[in-house]
């Protein structure tokens, strides 16, 4: 099947049966994405979820996280991992808010990118979810999903990813894409062993045709 016909299919499908998608991060602003997209490096949405409520009511903006310490950060966060990272970074971007970005959170990628523990994958996050820009993280899932259905061709690093999932994909669905493919990688193109049986990509999967020597 040629790249072009595959991207297609797969688009309609996810259009089709996945019109609604959405970050599971629970987020009220843009400061409190960025909070949240901080906390789940290497964690779960679910269990940041669990975390943010008491974090926003004690730190409900840049000025109160800046003016407090990273140990009472930490207090609130410590069920996370790496919290002792996290919480410095917390501090960390929001004084950096507060004294570059008169406290708004910029939606151009190479300045949210000045903010500590905002690298290049939460800077697209930011700018997509937030702000509706054309900006694709590549996460593990959207790497691993793009890769088994043939939506990219030995693509070895996030940045080819992007550069080949960007070339097919509508510039307006890009934000959309983003989570279609997390949450196929999370619920169904699971890492260890897809769910192939109950998943409707089967027609144009290039995993599940070499797999099933189709
Ligand atoms: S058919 Fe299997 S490998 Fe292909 S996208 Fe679906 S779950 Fe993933």
């Amino acid at each position: 099947m040629r790249k072009k016909e595959r991207f297609e299919k797969v688009i309609s499908w996810f259009q089709a049966n996945m019109p609604v998608a959405e970050t599971e991060l629970k987020y009220n602003s843009p400061y409190e994405l960025l909070v949240a997209v901080i906390l789940s490096a290497q964690c779960t949405d679910k269990r940041v979820n669990m975390i943010t409520p008491p974090f926003f009511e004690r730190f409900p903006d840049a000025e109160t996280l800046a003016a407090s310490g990273t140990e009472e950060i930490l207090e609130y966060i410590k069920s996370c991992s790496y919290p002792n990272n996290k919480a410095k970074h917390l501090s960390g971007m929001a004084r950096t808010l507060l004294e570059e970005f008169n406290g708004e959170v910029p939606s151009d990628t190479t300045l949210l990118q000045k903010l500590p523990g905002v690298g290049r994958k939460t800077a697209n996050v930011i700018a997509s979810v937030v702000f509706d820009l054309p900006a694709l993280a590549v996460d593990t899932h959207v790497f691993r999903v793009s890769k088994r259905i043939g939506l990219t061709t030995n693509a070895k690093t996030p940045l080819e990813t992007v550069r080949q999932l960007l070339k097919h994909i509508p510039v307006e669905l890009i934000p959309k894409a983003h989570h279609w493919l997390i949450l196929h990688g999370r619920y169904v193109c699971v890492a260890r062993k897809p769910k192939c049986n109950i998943c409707g990509l089967v027609p144009w999967c290039r995993y599940f045709a070499e797999t099933n020597k189709l």
